[in-house]
């Protein structure tokens, strides 16, 4: 793996990270304030499930964040690009479609 690609892998994934990020901390912030707003107004029912979907949603993007921090740690420590699973080199298109997978197509 020549330095060239390396570091334009990790420009990608660290304006993803920052993406991330912003994005988890604006959902926080909006979680905060809807729930505080709409204490004792709406019906328990439609605050559980705007809730649920804060929670969802923030999980998603915590999963994301997550595999964004591990390809950027692989990055470091030379590992980037191998699955996880089986050690193999992950597929070239794969990578590029994806580049913070952690698995190659078999163990998708
Ligand atoms: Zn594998």
């Amino acid at each position: 793996m020549d330095d060239v690609r390396d570091d334009s892998v990790r420009d990608d994934l660290e304006s993803e990270r920052d993406r991330l990020r912003k994005q988890v901390e604006e959902l926080a912030a909006d979680s905060d304030e809807g729930l505080s707003f709409d204490g004792g107004h709406a019906d328990s029912g439609q605050v559980a499930a705007e809730r649920g979907e804060f929670t969802s949603l923030a999980n998603s993007l915590r999963e994301q964040l997550d595999d964004v921090e591990a390809a950027l740690t692989a990055l470091d420590e030379g590992r980037y690009g191998l699955c996880e699973v089986c050690g193999q080199a992950i597929a070239e298109a794969r990578l590029e479609a994806m580049p913070a997978t952690r698995r190659c197509i078999d163990h998708a």
